[in-house]
């Protein structure tokens, strides 16, 4: 049911290209920007064209099975770098739970995306990247890849359930002490095998950026095969694109597009939906929701982009003062800043505000956000109220059992842990402390235990 947009000629070879955001390294296939994480020219990489969806696939959207459409959608930048058998094998098993498009209020609904085992959306991304990658793998015998990921919270853990015991690859997760929840913690230190935890003493940024410098390291790079399972890797990034379609097969008012909300932090999830968007599926206009750490929406305002440092809040995972995926969002509009102002609002939401937006909307819906999702809620709402007639729904991106004490302070209950996470609070915690900075960091992996 797919096209190609007319330039593209799908003949075996050159089926969609990425190429470097820097433009100062060759283009690659899926399968060689899977495995590279990143260019070598630290660019992050670009599907060099996008594929137009069927309009007949979007009018009929609800009589596919989320399988079907889910292959439809990733076949066209997987291209020939995985057989049909098996990455409809790999769509499968990445989406094999529920991705419900949950009433509020009126006209607001929220897109639950905490079904799967990590009980955040990143358990998407990182179980079709490790699926690829162990396929690719197999595939040629090409010796241990190292995945290197940073985590401002969940990510380590999905990254963690994703690949653990995925046969050669070894997996390594930093992340920032004392800043991640308990369970998001346990979730990334307690698997052992393949996975590996480093416990930095600095923050989120300084995780990202010693992941950044080990891929530019040339001594690493002779001893190591690296790659990235953050959001600039396409294989965790372009599969996010999924849950925007599940959620328009259960829309309601088709010829009403929905006005998306996105908990946005390194603006991965949010530059997938504006993928799926530029591709053909309807959305009237996303709201990029932030916390304090606002480098895009503060963009959005003054049309000036200036990076942060990152302040701790109470909405961990978008920690971000740099997001990486910012530069993939502006090539979508072409670097055109009013381009981007027409189709993305940007909100910044204080810890204050999360917290009161938790309170009132347990008590006035009975359903009980998590500080992500209430970012965003708060946003949507503010937006609605500002243009009536219209209607949409929040991204809820984690399961508010992974923040337990803002959710009791909030609302004075304690929440039911389920059984996924349960088990996590008999198990020990197992995790290397670390300096921040690259040093410290180069050492280890140079004289790595695996
Ligand atoms: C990672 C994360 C985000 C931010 O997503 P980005 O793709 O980095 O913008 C939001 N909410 C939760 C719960 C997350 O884990």
């Amino acid at each position: 049911m797919i096209i190609y947009s007319k330039q593209i000629k799908p003949t075996t070879h050159d089926i969609m290209q990425y190429y470097s955001l820097n433009k100062q390294t060759p283009k690659v296939g899926f399968h060689e920007a899977t495995i590279k994480g990143q260019a070598p020219d630290k660019g992050l990489y670009f599907p060099e064209k996008i594929p137009q969806l069927n309009k007949k696939l979007i009018d009929h959207i609800g009589q596919y099975s989320k399988e079907e459409l889910g292959y439809l959608v990733m076949q066209p930048y997987v291209g020939d770098s995985i057989d049909e058998a098996n990455l409809r094998r790999i769509v499968a098993e990445t989406i094999s739970f529920e991705f419900p498009l949950v009433p509020v209020t009126e006209n607001i609904s929220s897109l639950e995306l905490f079904h799967g085992p990590t009980l955040a959306f990143k358990d998407v991304g990182a179980r079709f990247m490790s699926r690829c990658l162990g396929y690719f793998s197999q595939q040629e015998k090409s010796g241990k890849v190292t995945v290197l990921v940073a985590t401002s919270g969940d990510t380590g853990g999905a990254v963690a359930n994703g690949f653990l015991g995925v046969e050669g690859v070894e997996v390594v997760i930093l992340y920032p002490s004392g800043k991640v929840s308990p369970v998001q913690e346990l979730q990334l230190t307690t698997c052992g095998q393949n996975i590996t935890a480093l416990e930095i003493n600095g923050s989120f940024d300084d995780c990202q950026a010693m992941v950044k410098d080990a891929f530019m390291d040339a001594d690493l790079a002779k001893k190591l095969l690296l790659t990235s399972a953050n959001s600039i890797n396409v294989a965790r990034w372009l599969p996010q694109q999924l849950y925007y379609f599940f959620a328009f097969q259960q829309w309601r008012n088709k010829q009403q597009p929905p006005v998306i909300a996105v908990p946005s932090g390194n603006f991965g999830n949010i530059c997938a939906g504006l993928l799926a968007n530029v591709s053909g599926l309807p959305v009237r206009h996303f709201i990029a929701a932030c916390n304090i750490n606002d480098a895009v929406p503060e963009y959005l305002r003054s049309g000036n982009y200036a990076a942060k440092k990152a302040t701790p809040t109470i909405s961990n995972a978008m920690d971000v003062g740099s997001p990486s995926n910012f530069v993939r969002v502006m090539k979508l509009f072409a670097d055109d800043y009013h381009a981007v102002t027409e189709k993305i609002s940007g909100y910044t939401v204080t810890d204050d505000v999360t917290r009161q937006t938790m309170q009132d909307v347990y008590q006035q819906s009975a359903y009980l956000l998590d500080p992500h999702g209430a970012v965003a809620y708060y946003a949507l709402n503010d937006y609605l109220q500002h243009h009536p007639g219209q209607s949409g729904f929040i991204l809820e991106t984690a399961h508010p059992v992974k923040f337990p004490d803002t959710v009791e302070a909030v609302t004075g209950k304690s929440v039911a842990i389920p059984e996924a996470a349960q088990a996590l609070f008999h198990k020990k915690k197992e995790s290397i402390q670390m300096n921040a900075g690259f040093a410290e960091l180069k050492e280890w992996l140079l004289n790595k235990p695996f």
